[in-house]
């Protein structure tokens, strides 16, 4: 049988999973491995959605439901989008909860995007843009975000690359991998050139609460924007809870009702139980959110301080999300043997910042969810490799 359609011949498959796979095999064989190459929160999930989840399962919350979610879940979101972020959205029209924000920004294209057309995108991005892109049988166009440029992202190279067949930006303030957020200033003059040139945006947001400082703002705020964004969420990150695949998509109805019908063809709906519980996140889960966000600052503070002070490691204060993305090319070395020299002798496992684009070029990717004392080692490791460069 063939292995795949033409479109993913380029597919960099397996690109991460291999890091994973050589990490874990060091593990089996004896090696203290501090695992800095995913961004899993390492806290539980909320015991009140957990002790949710066992009562719906008790109570044979296990069928098909609505393909947008269970109308509590619904409820419960379009209210903490309201309580934290001011975001107003109906929780029957405008709204879809989905398995992820990944399978929202994948329903999204195929909902929105017709084969060939363009989705310009500020590189460094997550990873499964690309492939996402590509699956859906269109054109991903990276535009430098720098950290030369502080990780400004610049208006007048989006303009540079928009032809007849772009038809999106898709935006993730706060961001993974760099850690970089937009603010306000940055995303007005984004949405000036997406009102210019009718351009619809995703804006990832699925960071939104790991925001250290600053406010964190959506596009969709801005004047004449809500109708023009669909914005991207989940439960992975703010409620630690990746596997349990909730995220959801929010926007104007006239598309909600159309990526509910192409949801409703991919997995019907999210996983019913799952929905019960989150909905417990949700209502009751905001000192929970608190919490992890101060002691992943906490972590982060420490990283940064840590590492920019290692010879060679250039870095930009990380404002959100938790990853740390140090410019490593004084080292001279590839991302990819760099990260392999870190993970041999300082038993640290990072990511290229290939994997992230393009623009991923030269740096490295640290997800600081781990605990506080594994940063501490990881960082006086790193330091201490480095030192024998
Ligand atoms: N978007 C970004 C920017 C991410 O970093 C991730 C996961 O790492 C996702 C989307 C996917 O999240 P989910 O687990 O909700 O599918």
């Amino acid at each position: 049988m063939r292995s795949s359609n033409k479109r993913l011949e380029s597919m960099p498959f397996g690109g991460l999973y291999e890091i994973f796979a050589k990490a874990n095999k060091l593990e089996e064989q004896g090696k203290r491995i501090i695992h800095m190459e995913i961004g899993r929160p390492d806290f539980d999930s909320p015991i009140i959605a957990k002790e949710a989840v066992k009562k719906a399962l008790d109570s044979q919350q296990v069928h098909y439901t609505d393909v947008n979610g269970i109308e509590p879940l619904r409820k419960a979101i379009c209210e903490k989008e309201d309580r934290r972020f001011g975001l107003k959205y109906d929780y029957n029209s405008e709204i879809s909860v989905m398995a992820g924000a990944a399978e929202a920004i994948g329903v999204i294209m195929a909902t929105m995007m017709d084969f060939g057309d363009e989705i310009i995108s500020p590189s460094p991005f997550f990873s499964a843009y690309k492939e996402q892109a590509l699956i859906a049988g269109v054109k991903l166009v990276e535009v430098p975000v720098l950290m030369s440029d502080n990780w400004e992202l610049n208006v007048k190279e989006i303009e540079k690359r928009i032809t007849p067949k772009t038809k999106m930006l898709l935006l993730n303030s706060p961001n993974n991998p760099a850690g970089y957020v937009l603010n306000k200033e940055n995303l007005e003059k984004i949405a000036s050139l997406v009102k210019e040139r009718d351009l619809i945006v995703i804006s990832d947001e699925c960071y939104d609460e790991f925001i250290y400082g600053e406010k964190h703002v959506s596009i969709s705020t801005l004047e004449d924007m809500r109708d023009r964004t669909l914005v991207v969420k989940s439960t992975s990150k703010s409620y630690s809870m990746t596997g349990w695949r909730i995220g959801y998509v929010l926007g104007p109805a006239n598309a909600i009702k159309y990526i509910n019908k192409v949801h409703q063809n991919f997995s019907t709906c999210c996983t019913a139980f799952a929905q019960w519980g989150a909905v417990e996140a949700f209502n009751h889960g905001d000192s929970f959110i608190d919490d992890m966000v101060k002691e992943f600052k906490r972590r982060g503070d420490y990283l940064y301080e840590s590492l920019s002070k290692i010879d060679g490691l250039k870095m930009v204060k990380p404002k959100g999300a938790f990853y740390a993305f140090p410019d490593i090319t004084s080292f001279g070395m590839t991302e990819a043997d760099f990260c392999s020299y870190l993970m041999e002798i300082a038993g640290v496992v990072g990511v290229p910042g290939t994997a992230f684009g393009d623009y991923g070029k030269g740096h490295v990717r640290l997800a600081y969810c781990r605990s506080y004392e594994d940063i501490v080692e990881a960082c006086d490791k790193i330091k201490a490799a480095l030192g024998k460069l």
